[in-house]
């Protein structure tokens, strides 16, 4: 699948640009480098690329400035790159507004997958679009109608589980974080309240999966959040 677009890497490690670099232009995206934190803004401004992918360890700053300081201007998809061990930093940079995350070592199938779901829901989003049927593989949510089927059967939700389920169907493809995900369901109040966030998931899954011990779709990002898996899993 060839894509098309700029992507900006903001990363210091000599190989680690290389690998990206090797990749995205192999699939036909124009790429941008910059080294520290304060080159990659200063690129981000001047190249306006479509996606950045922001190293969380910079010479200069850390990825977690970088986040804040690019959303005071601009909502181009911030991809963070984090190593093992850096999970509380990769969920303070979702939480100030970056899009998505990668820990290395990744793959390019997964590198690509995830520049192309934050490439559409920018797209998406810029064009105001509410789709009002939203479908893959085996569910259907009609969101006009609050209605969700499960192989062509009506499935009923409870209004806390619809609310998880839509939240989650506005990011499709995209990681949310717990605390993101408190907050639009249950309030500001509820933010740290991730055993509700536990028992919904596992209702849902219930309801909406195959073989809920082992979601295909509704996916668990451990001490991150929850992802609603738009792309079929790669095969091992
Ligand atoms: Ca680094």
């Amino acid at each position: 699948m060839e894509g098309s677009g700029t992507i900006l890497m903001i990363e210091d490690e000599p190989q680690m640009r290389r690998f990206l670099r090797v990749i995205l232009q192999g699939h036909g995206y124009k790429v941008e480098e910059a080294g520290t934190g304060g080159d990659g803004i200063t690129q981000a401004a001047v190249r306006n690329p479509d996606v950045i992918l922001l190293d969380l360890g910079l010479p200069d700053t850390d990825g977690l400035d970088v986040t804040h300081r690019l959303r005071e201007w601009t909502d181009i998809p911030i991809i963070v790159i984090s190593a093992r061990g850096q999970e509380s930093d990769k969920v303070k940079a979702l939480d100030a507004g970056a899009d998505d995350y990668l820990t290395k070592p990744f793959g390019a199938g997964e590198l690509l997958a995830r520049i192309r779901v934050a490439m559409r829901h920018r797209a998406a989003r810029e064009m105001g679009r509410n789709e009002s049927v939203f479908e893959i593989d085996w569910l259907k949510v009609d969101l006009t109608r609050r209605q969700v089927f499960v192989n062509e059967a009506e499935v009923h939700l409870t209004p806390i589980e619809y609310k998880l389920l839509s939240v989650l169907i506005q990011n499709a493809g995209r990681v949310v974080t717990h605390s993101q995900l408190l907050k639009e369901v249950w309030g500001l109040a509820y933010a740290h309240q991730t055993q509700y966030l536990r028992v919904y998931m596992t209702q849902l899954r219930h309801k909406l999966e195959a073989d809920p011990a082992r979601p295909r779709f509704l996916i668990n990002e451990p001490a991150v959040g929850y992802r609603l898996r738009t792309e079929p899993p790669e095969e091992a």
